[in-house]
């Protein structure tokens, strides 16, 4: 058993695998960088109207709020701002 450190939420995890040395401590911080990379990929190959990109922005910003409020805002209204 080792001691690691998660790659996405920095928190501790005992790693018990034998084999492949894990880099998440849960499978949603795995998800979190799954989909992470999966965005960043697809955000460069979609070509977004003006007005897209104003709602993809918007959903970004609310992302990064999500963090510093901590609430649930699954199922939340887009709001346009
Ligand atoms: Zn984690």
């Amino acid at each position: 058993m080792t001691n690691r450190v998660c790659m996405v939420c920095g928190n501790d995890f005992e790693d018990e695998s034998r084999f492949k040395p894990r880099q998440y401590c849960s499978d949603n911080c795995s998800d979190f960088s799954k989909f992470k990379e999966a965005f960043e990929k697809t955000i460069l190959l979609i070509e977004p109207t003006p007005e897209a990109k104003k709602l993809i922005r918007g959903d970004m910003f609310r992302f990064a709020n999500i963090l510093s409020k901590s609430t649930n805002t699954i199922g939340a209204q887009n709001v346009s701002n």
